[in-house]
């Protein structure tokens, strides 16, 4: 058996038209360009390259774009003084603070000052708490662990009543995955660096989330046959054969999982640009949220 592949480039450009879209249809009524600030702190290369991508996404999409950066020497109280101006912008729709920050900020303390209706990312106490909560709605979802759904979904699972094992516990994607595959009514079990006999609770998912950064760590052999699997997972793997000598890995063995699954997400190219297509399409709605 051969697992169809979810292609998440295309789902990612399908979203991303859709939020083009509804930009311009915003546009020709006369509302305001839908924004969002970045909040950069200190000198991380690849959480600069991450900032500039959301940047040019937006400028793809019609939206607009504000880039705050902060040295990697600023306080927290400098740090928080740019979130609460952000806040009270309301040149602003969306403001995405990206972690990880320098070890002497208090990520969690920041994260709480975002103003609800501008948490794009879905990372301030209240949006996570009301994820958790059955019937209450979180404004933003974040956009990671929402692609991951929204791919699931695209491809036809059936994630009510389905067995889903998310593998990793992190903030950012494995616990809201999990809350996520909850409020969906999946029965969902949660492994980490502490579970007993991976290979043997992974066996029974008909729905399996991969993000625990190790790089081809499941086995085909660990899959249960006809399964789901979404790889989030980004590993670099030494490859002398590409030009920048290392090529990109899940985690997850592909080669291997694909001959046993019902569907897969392959990397690059699944859930990766899923993750900006979904933060493009909270901040549209977060401008809808504040100038309907
Ligand atoms: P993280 O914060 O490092 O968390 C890793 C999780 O995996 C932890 O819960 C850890 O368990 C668990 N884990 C580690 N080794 C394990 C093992 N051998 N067996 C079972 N569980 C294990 O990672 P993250 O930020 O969630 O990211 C995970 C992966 O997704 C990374 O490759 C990252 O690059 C990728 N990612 C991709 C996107 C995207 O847009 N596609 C976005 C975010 C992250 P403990 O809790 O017990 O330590």
């Amino acid at each position: 058996m051969t697992a169809q592949l979810i292609d998440g480039k295309l789902i990612a450009q399908q979203v991303r038209a859709e939020v083009a879209a509804a930009v311009a249809k915003r546009m020709k009524a006369g509302k305001q360009k839908p924004t969002l600030a970045t909040v950069l702190v200190g000198d991380r290369t690849d959480s600069a390259t991450y900032v500039a991508s959301k940047g040019k996404a937006c400028q793809e999409l019609g939206m607009g774009s504000i880039s705050e950066h902060l040295p990697a020497s600023a306080t927290q109280a400098q740090v928080e003084e740019l979130v609460t101006r952000l806040n009270a912008d309301r040149a602003v729709n969306g403001i995405l603070v990206q972690l990880p920050m320098p070890a002497h900020i208090n990520e969690e303390r920041v994260l709480s000052l975002i103003n609800i209706e501008k948490d794009v990312d879905g990372f301030s106490p209240l949006n996570i708490g009301r994820l958790a909560q059955k019937g209450r709605e979180p404004l933003f979802v974040p956009c990671t662990p929402y692609g991951c759904i929204y791919l699931l979904e695209k491809a036809g699972v059936q994630i009510e009543g389905a067995n889903a094992v998310v593998l990793g516990r992190s903030n950012i994607v494995g616990m809201p995955v999990a809350l996520l595959l909850i409020g969906k009514n999946a029965t969902v079990t949660v492994c980490h660096s502490r579970t007993r006999d991976l290979p043997s609770v992974i066996r029974n998912a008909d729905i399996l989330i991969a993000a625990i950064g190790k790089a081809e760590f499941v086995r085909g052999d660990w899959i249960k046959p006809g399964a789901a699997v979404i790889d989030v997972g980004i590993n670099s793997r030494p490859d002398a054969t590409k030009k920048n000598g290392y090529r990109l890995v899940g985690d997850v063995n592909f080669d291997e999982a694909r001959e046993v699954a019902g569907c897969i997400t392959p990397v690059p190219g699944g859930v990766g640009p899923m993750t900006i297509a979904m933060l493009m399409r909270n901040t549209a709605r977060a401008a809808e949220i504040q100038d309907p």
